[in-house]
Protein backbone atom coordinates (compact mmCIF):
# COMPACT_ATOMS: atom_id res chain seq x y z
CA UNK A 1 0.00 0.00 0.00
CA UNK A 2 1.26 3.49 -0.91
CA UNK A 3 2.60 5.23 1.99
CA UNK A 4 5.88 7.81 2.85
CA UNK A 5 9.14 6.15 3.25
CA UNK A 6 12.36 7.80 3.97
CA UNK A 7 15.15 5.40 3.32
CA UNK A 8 19.11 6.21 3.67
CA UNK A 9 21.66 4.40 1.52
CA UNK A 10 24.90 4.00 2.82
CA UNK A 11 26.52 3.03 -0.06
CA UNK A 12 29.98 1.73 0.72
CA UNK A 13 30.59 3.86 4.47
CA UNK A 14 30.62 2.74 8.08
CA UNK A 15 32.32 0.22 9.68
CA UNK A 16 30.72 -2.83 12.05
CA UNK A 17 31.66 -0.10 14.94
CA UNK A 18 30.78 3.24 13.35
CA UNK A 19 27.41 1.16 12.44
CA UNK A 20 26.51 0.25 16.29
CA UNK A 21 27.46 4.23 17.18
CA UNK A 22 24.85 5.80 14.25
CA UNK A 23 22.30 3.59 14.81
CA UNK A 24 22.55 4.38 18.85
CA UNK A 25 22.61 7.79 17.78
CA UNK A 26 19.85 7.81 15.27
CA UNK A 27 17.40 5.82 17.49
CA UNK A 28 17.62 8.63 20.03
CA UNK A 29 17.46 11.57 17.17
CA UNK A 30 14.44 10.04 15.35
CA UNK A 31 10.91 11.17 15.41
CA UNK A 32 8.67 8.51 16.37
CA UNK A 33 5.37 10.62 16.16
CA UNK A 34 5.59 10.22 12.48
CA UNK A 35 3.52 8.62 9.69
CA UNK A 36 6.39 7.03 7.56
CA UNK A 37 8.26 3.94 7.28
CA UNK A 38 12.14 4.54 7.95
CA UNK A 39 15.22 2.45 6.20
CA UNK A 40 18.17 1.67 6.55
CA UNK A 41 20.63 0.21 4.10
CA UNK A 42 24.01 -0.31 5.57
CA UNK A 43 26.94 -2.26 4.17
CA UNK A 44 26.57 -6.23 4.20
CA UNK A 45 29.25 -6.57 6.41
CA UNK A 46 26.76 -4.37 9.32
CA UNK A 47 23.93 -5.77 8.44
CA UNK A 48 23.32 -8.49 11.33
CA UNK A 49 24.26 -5.91 13.32
CA UNK A 50 21.75 -3.46 12.10
CA UNK A 51 19.23 -6.53 12.02
CA UNK A 52 19.65 -6.81 15.75
CA UNK A 53 20.98 -3.78 16.80
CA UNK A 54 17.04 -2.12 15.59
CA UNK A 55 15.05 -4.58 16.33
CA UNK A 56 11.69 -3.63 18.53
CA UNK A 57 12.48 -0.38 17.04
CA UNK A 58 10.56 1.06 14.09
CA UNK A 59 13.46 1.16 11.58
CA UNK A 60 13.88 -1.14 9.13
CA UNK A 61 16.97 -2.95 7.19
CA UNK A 62 17.71 -3.13 3.44
CA UNK A 63 20.46 -4.35 1.71
CA UNK A 64 21.82 -2.64 -1.03
CA UNK A 65 22.22 -5.50 -3.41
CA UNK A 66 22.14 -8.88 -4.06
CA UNK A 67 22.67 -11.77 -6.22
CA UNK A 68 20.12 -13.01 -8.66
CA UNK A 69 21.44 -16.88 -8.32
CA UNK A 70 20.00 -19.24 -5.39
CA UNK A 71 23.35 -19.87 -4.50
CA UNK A 72 26.61 -21.42 -6.02
CA UNK A 73 29.92 -21.04 -7.29
CA UNK A 74 30.04 -16.83 -7.19
CA UNK A 75 33.01 -15.33 -5.40
CA UNK A 76 32.03 -12.45 -3.56
CA UNK A 77 28.29 -12.27 -4.20
CA UNK A 78 25.37 -12.52 -1.64
CA UNK A 79 22.01 -14.06 -1.69
CA UNK A 80 18.48 -13.85 -0.98
CA UNK A 81 18.33 -16.35 1.58
CA UNK A 82 21.22 -14.99 3.10
CA UNK A 83 19.97 -11.95 3.84
CA UNK A 84 16.44 -13.18 4.87
CA UNK A 85 18.13 -16.04 7.20
CA UNK A 86 19.40 -12.51 9.15
CA UNK A 87 16.11 -11.00 8.96
CA UNK A 88 17.11 -8.24 6.41
CA UNK A 89 13.64 -8.26 4.28
CA UNK A 90 14.23 -5.29 1.59
CA UNK A 91 16.93 -5.31 -1.05
CA UNK A 92 17.44 -1.88 -3.48
CA UNK A 93 18.07 -2.94 -6.83
CA UNK A 94 19.24 -1.00 -9.87
CA UNK A 95 20.76 1.60 -8.38
CA UNK A 96 22.71 3.66 -10.85
CA UNK A 97 26.25 2.86 -9.28
CA UNK A 98 25.78 -0.98 -9.77
CA UNK A 99 24.64 -0.47 -13.12
CA UNK A 100 27.41 2.22 -14.20
CA UNK A 101 29.84 0.34 -12.09
CA UNK A 102 29.13 -3.07 -12.04
CA UNK A 103 27.57 -3.45 -15.88
CA UNK A 104 24.15 -4.55 -14.59
CA UNK A 105 21.62 -4.41 -16.53
CA UNK A 106 17.96 -4.39 -17.15
CA UNK A 107 18.02 -8.17 -18.12
CA UNK A 108 19.90 -8.96 -14.86
CA UNK A 109 18.00 -6.71 -12.32
CA UNK A 110 14.32 -8.47 -13.70
CA UNK A 111 15.94 -11.62 -12.38
CA UNK A 112 17.30 -9.95 -9.08
CA UNK A 113 13.78 -8.57 -8.98
CA UNK A 114 12.36 -12.01 -9.47
CA UNK A 115 14.56 -13.65 -6.93
CA UNK A 116 13.83 -11.47 -4.83
CA UNK A 117 10.18 -11.43 -4.50
CA UNK A 118 10.28 -15.50 -4.71
CA UNK A 119 12.09 -15.05 -1.16
CA UNK A 120 9.37 -12.60 0.12
CA UNK A 121 11.17 -9.51 0.43
CA UNK A 122 10.42 -5.94 -0.46
CA UNK A 123 12.79 -4.56 -3.24
CA UNK A 124 13.32 -0.85 -3.97
CA UNK A 125 13.95 -0.24 -7.43
CA UNK A 126 16.01 2.60 -8.76
CA UNK A 127 15.79 4.40 -11.98
CA UNK A 128 16.82 7.26 -13.61
CA UNK A 129 18.41 9.59 -16.44
CA UNK A 130 21.99 10.66 -17.14
CA UNK A 131 22.65 13.97 -17.99
CA UNK A 132 23.21 13.66 -21.48
CA UNK A 133 19.19 11.83 -21.74
CA UNK A 134 17.51 15.27 -19.88
CA UNK A 135 19.57 17.13 -22.25
CA UNK A 136 18.12 15.34 -25.40
CA UNK A 137 15.24 15.29 -23.66
CA UNK A 138 15.73 12.01 -23.75
CA UNK A 139 14.85 11.43 -20.37
CA UNK A 140 11.22 9.85 -20.27
CA UNK A 141 12.38 7.04 -22.45
CA UNK A 142 15.17 6.16 -20.86
CA UNK A 143 13.02 5.77 -17.38
CA UNK A 144 10.06 3.98 -19.45
CA UNK A 145 12.43 1.50 -20.52
CA UNK A 146 14.22 0.72 -17.34
CA UNK A 147 10.58 0.09 -15.85
CA UNK A 148 9.11 -2.07 -19.08
CA UNK A 149 12.64 -4.31 -19.04
CA UNK A 150 13.20 -4.65 -15.56
CA UNK A 151 9.47 -4.76 -13.90
CA UNK A 152 6.77 -4.81 -16.83
CA UNK A 153 7.18 -8.62 -16.62
CA UNK A 154 5.98 -9.22 -13.44
CA UNK A 155 2.38 -9.60 -12.57
CA UNK A 156 -0.34 -7.53 -10.29
CA UNK A 157 -0.14 -8.79 -7.64
CA UNK A 158 3.68 -8.14 -6.96
CA UNK A 159 3.72 -4.81 -7.23
CA UNK A 160 2.55 -5.18 -3.43
CA UNK A 161 6.11 -5.55 -2.86
CA UNK A 162 7.69 -3.08 -4.98
CA UNK A 163 8.86 0.72 -4.15
CA UNK A 164 9.98 2.51 -7.00
CA UNK A 165 13.28 5.30 -5.94
CA UNK A 166 13.70 7.87 -9.11
CA UNK A 167 17.16 8.97 -9.21
CA UNK A 168 18.24 11.34 -12.16
CA UNK A 169 22.25 10.37 -12.25
CA UNK A 170 23.06 14.06 -12.70
CA UNK A 171 21.52 14.23 -9.10
CA UNK A 172 23.55 12.11 -7.04
CA UNK A 173 26.19 13.45 -4.89
CA UNK A 174 26.55 16.41 -7.25
CA UNK A 175 24.79 18.95 -4.97
CA UNK A 176 22.41 19.17 -8.33
CA UNK A 177 18.87 18.42 -7.26
CA UNK A 178 16.05 18.09 -9.69
CA UNK A 179 13.53 20.72 -8.95
CA UNK A 180 10.91 19.89 -7.10
CA UNK A 181 8.81 20.53 -10.25
CA UNK A 182 10.99 17.89 -12.40
CA UNK A 183 10.61 15.32 -9.70
CA UNK A 184 6.86 15.98 -9.88
CA UNK A 185 7.03 15.43 -13.65
CA UNK A 186 8.83 12.51 -13.47
CA UNK A 187 7.46 10.77 -10.39
CA UNK A 188 3.87 11.44 -11.98
CA UNK A 189 5.27 10.00 -15.88
CA UNK A 190 6.44 6.72 -13.26
CA UNK A 191 2.77 6.29 -11.83
CA UNK A 192 1.19 6.84 -15.34
CA UNK A 193 3.20 3.91 -16.83
CA UNK A 194 2.53 1.62 -14.26
CA UNK A 195 -1.33 2.34 -14.95
CA UNK A 196 -0.94 2.40 -18.51
CA UNK A 197 0.95 -1.76 -17.98
CA UNK A 198 -1.46 -2.39 -15.30
CA UNK A 199 -3.94 -0.30 -13.85
CA UNK A 200 -5.05 3.11 -11.78
CA UNK A 201 -5.25 1.19 -8.33
CA UNK A 202 -1.08 -0.42 -8.89
CA UNK A 203 -0.56 2.73 -9.58
CA UNK A 204 -2.10 5.04 -7.02
CA UNK A 205 -0.35 1.82 -4.05
CA UNK A 206 2.84 2.29 -5.54
CA UNK A 207 5.13 4.75 -3.08
CA UNK A 208 7.35 6.34 -5.40
CA UNK A 209 10.33 7.94 -3.47
CA UNK A 210 13.04 10.97 -5.14
CA UNK A 211 16.68 10.34 -4.66
CA UNK A 212 19.67 12.58 -5.32
CA UNK A 213 21.10 15.30 -3.08
CA UNK A 214 18.21 15.33 -0.61
CA UNK A 215 19.18 17.63 2.39
CA UNK A 216 17.19 18.75 5.24
CA UNK A 217 17.13 21.97 3.74
CA UNK A 218 15.29 20.99 0.41
CA UNK A 219 13.34 17.85 1.53
CA UNK A 220 10.08 19.61 2.77
CA UNK A 221 9.44 21.00 -0.77
CA UNK A 222 10.47 18.19 -2.68
CA UNK A 223 8.21 16.00 -0.46
CA UNK A 224 5.26 18.29 -0.68
CA UNK A 225 4.77 17.04 -4.18
CA UNK A 226 1.66 15.24 -4.82
CA UNK A 227 3.53 12.13 -6.58
CA UNK A 228 6.62 12.22 -4.58
CA UNK A 229 6.07 9.73 -1.31
CA UNK A 230 9.68 9.97 0.37
CA UNK A 231 12.98 9.79 -0.30
CA UNK A 232 16.51 7.45 -0.82
CA UNK A 233 19.18 9.43 1.01
CA UNK A 234 22.72 8.99 -0.31
CA UNK A 235 25.03 11.62 1.68
CA UNK A 236 22.67 13.07 4.47
CA UNK A 237 21.67 9.13 5.49
CA UNK A 238 25.41 9.06 7.06
CA UNK A 239 24.80 11.84 9.75
CA UNK A 240 21.83 11.03 12.19
CA UNK A 241 21.12 14.33 12.84
CA UNK A 242 20.60 15.46 8.91
CA UNK A 243 18.65 12.22 8.67
CA UNK A 244 16.09 12.50 11.56
CA UNK A 245 15.74 16.01 9.73
CA UNK A 246 14.92 14.80 6.54
CA UNK A 247 12.51 12.33 8.19
CA UNK A 248 10.65 15.12 10.14
CA UNK A 249 10.47 16.97 6.63
CA UNK A 250 7.77 14.16 5.54
P1 LIG B 1 23.03 11.54 -2.57
O1 LIG B 1 21.88 11.82 -1.61
O2 LIG B 1 24.36 11.49 -1.87
O3 LIG B 1 23.01 12.41 -3.76
O4 LIG B 1 22.81 10.04 -3.10
C1 LIG B 1 21.57 9.66 -3.55
C2 LIG B 1 21.58 8.19 -3.75
O5 LIG B 1 22.27 7.68 -4.62
C3 LIG B 1 20.76 7.35 -2.87
O6 LIG B 1 20.66 6.04 -3.34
Amino acid sequence: MRHSIVAGNWKMHKNAQETSAFLNELVNDLPNDKEVEIIVAPPFTSLLIATQQLEGTNIGVAAQNMHQAEGGAFTGEISADMLTSIGVDIVILGHSERRQYFKETDGTLASKVDTALRHNMRVIFCVGEELKDRESKQFQNVVYYQLKDALFHLPKQAWENIVIAYEPVWAIGTGLTATPEQAQEMHQFIREQIAHQYDQTVANNTSILYGGSVKPENAKEIFSKPDVDGGLIGGAALNAKDFSAIVNAI
